[in-house]
């Protein structure tokens, strides 16, 4: 009988790794980057197209290859970084196990063009390397400009699977943003310039840590931001983080460079947020940029290539450390940390239609409003006490029948409604009279500008204002433009795409600044009875409830 059991080709086995280590555009991209780093590059230039589908391209000035490696560099497991298992625990380059470049090259159209350097000449000998889908179609040599430059085509072109899994394009061109970003800010020291689809999206000229992360988080932020510094035995810290004013409902402005890697480390954000005590709302999460310096034996970096997560062996040392050094940034006398600004001109009025402008009076006289089928009897806080008369054709749930007064919570119907008009692309909208600007870092930027469109469509309308900058200047009409902010920065970071759905969250979550008046109560439930689904919350929460004469009764007791 024939043997059942084969040896996997060289080729399958490269798509397989390339499954492990290319998992989307942006980790092509990263592995390329990292290469160019790790080969002394001074400038370094990445292009996309189409998300990365089409097109990557990393050129470097770097040192180049010689003929030979140029084709070595594309075998696996070939690297010239480790020679030994211990090399990897001392670990100073980015890369380390020789299967990026023959994984990229086996699910792509692959090109290289590399040339060392020869003092006083401008184009040394260098040479070309094509393949495709991991085989090779052109090795030769050439003159060309000394450093490395790697072209990927067609990516995944070959692994139909693979390209079913990749994410939106919106979402992979931000996380090549984000790669790109990150590398930035842990090498101020290279020049770094990114082309989207032929648009210039930056270019940082060498520069210090502070003008680097000036450059790429925007100077709104680093307007925000303190320096943090302090060194315990071996670990060394630096870096700098905002005030807690300008916290952040997601982690995602948390970047974290151990030993000048990119990771991610949840002890690490635990400790930062815990320095900042009770001046950060629990909910919320702290922005930062921090450097950790530390003997490469003491983290246990990724041993997968895609997950960025560290574990540190002095995980208590480490955390007490970020806590000392983070605390002391933020609270010494030579720190200043204010109250939150509005960042609203104060002459703007959101929602003027159904807003009264000075506060709510703490006792109104018991005189309902009634127009038509509803009557408000009041409004405290987010909870409308109300009577309503039913329209026939709607089927209403048993509870709400009985007899007693009606209780609407005025958050979920605002969160109903406003979703209802945002999928059904009809949102009522306000033009507001001072828009909100909004400052982003270049990924989010980059991600937003490919959603304009759909937060159009749910009624937000915002307009470029400069590269990383943006205004808005309608917003639908049930949300007040305090909230607008925090809606915008949740759809980036949420990675849902469903905006009515977000939208419906934020209307759940937001406080409002201004009290609701009967008037405006009323016009709510009114919409609220028009809805096809009046009594349920687009989360699944009830809007609607009652309390019946009984449940008074008992409470008297
Ligand atoms: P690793 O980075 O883990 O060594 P790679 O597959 O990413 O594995 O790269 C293989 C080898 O090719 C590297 O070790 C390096 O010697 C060479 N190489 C890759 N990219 C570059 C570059 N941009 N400049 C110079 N050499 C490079
Ligand atoms: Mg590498």
């Amino acid at each position: 009988m024939a043997s059942k059991i084969r040896v996997l080709d060289e080729k399958t086995i490269n798509q397989i790794a390339a499954g492990e280590v290319i998992e989307s555009p942006a980790s092509v991209v990263k592995e390329l980057v990292d290469n160019s780093i790790d080969a002394g590059a001074t400038k370094i230039v990445i292009q996309a197209q189409n998300s990365g589908r089409q097109l990557i391209s990393v050129q470097d000035n770097g040192q180049g290859m010689g003929h030979d490696d140029a084709l070595l560099c594309i075998e696996r497991h070939a690297t010239s970084k480790i020679r030994t298992l211990d090399d990897l625990w001392s670990l100073a380059t980015m890369g380390f196990r020789g299967e990026a470049l023959s994984s990229i090259a086996s699910v792509s159209d692959f090109k290289l063009l590399t040339a060392e350097h020869v003092p006083g000449v401008e184009q040394p000998e260098g040479s070309l390397l094509q393949l495709s889908g991991g085989k090779i179609q052109l090795h030769k040599q050439l003159k060309c400009l000394a450093g490395t430059t790697i072209e990927v085509k067609s990516l995944f072109h070959n692994v139909p699977a693979r390209r079913k899994f990749l994410k939106s394009p919106a979402k992979d061109a931000s996380d090549i943003v984000k790669v790109v970003l990150q590398s930035a800010l842990a090498h101020p020291e290279i020049a770094f310039e990114l082309v989207l689809n032929h648009q210039r999206e930056f270019f940082w000229q060498a520069a210090t840590e502070q003008e680097r992360i000036k450059d790429a988080l925007g100077s709104d932020f680093f307007s925000e931001l303190v320096p943090v510094e302090g060194s315990f035995e071996e670990l060394f810290i630096h870096g700098f983080v905002a005030k807690p004013t300008f916290s952040r409902p997601t982690r995602s402005h948390q970047y974290l460079f151990v030993n000048r890697r990119p990771v991610v480390s949840l002890a690490v954000a635990q400790a930062v947020k815990e320095a900042y005590g009770s001046s950060l709302d629990p909910s919320r999460h702290p922005a930062f940029v921090l450097f950790v310096d530390i003997p490469p034996d003491a983290v246990d970096v990724n041993v997968h290539p895609q997950k960025r997560e560290v574990r540190f062996s002095l995980e208590d040392r480490v955390k007490s450390g970020i806590v000392q050094a983070v605390s002391s940034a933020l609270f010494s006398r030579h720190t200043q940390v204010e109250k939150p600004i509005e960042r609203l001109a104060p002459a703007f009025l959101p929602m003027q239609e159904y807003i009264q402008q000075t506060p709510q009076k703490a006792y109104e006289p018991f005189i309902p409003t009634v127009v038509q089928n509803v009557s408000v009897f009041a409004v405290c806080q987010d909870y409308i006490f109300a009577a309503i008369d039913w329209p026939q054709q709607l089927e209403v749930p048993q509870e709400l029948l009985q007899e007693g007064v009606l209780v609407v919570s005025a958050k979920r119907a605002l969160a109903r409604l406003v979703y209802d008009e945002a999928a059904k692309r009809k949102s009522s909208v306000q033009n507001l009279l001072v828009p909100v600007f909004i400052e982003l870092s270049s990924d989010e930027a980059a991600r937003l500008r490919i959603l304009l469109p759909k937060l159009e469509d749910a009624g937000i309308h915002l307009s470029d204002f400069g590269k990383t900058s943006f205004l808005v200047q309608a917003i639908p009409s049930y949300l007040e433009a305090s909230m607008v902010e925090d809606i915008v920065r949740s759809v980036l970071d949420e990675e849902v795409e469903d905006i009515s759905r977000m939208l419906a969250k934020a209307c759940k979550t937001q406080k409002r600044t201004h009290a609701l008046t009967k008037d405006a109560a009323e016009h709510i439930i009114k919409k609220l009875i028009a809805c096809d689904a009046p009594f349920i919350c687009p989360a699944g929460d009830k809007i609607v409830t009652v309390v019946t004469p009984q449940e008074l009764e008992k409470k008297f007791r």
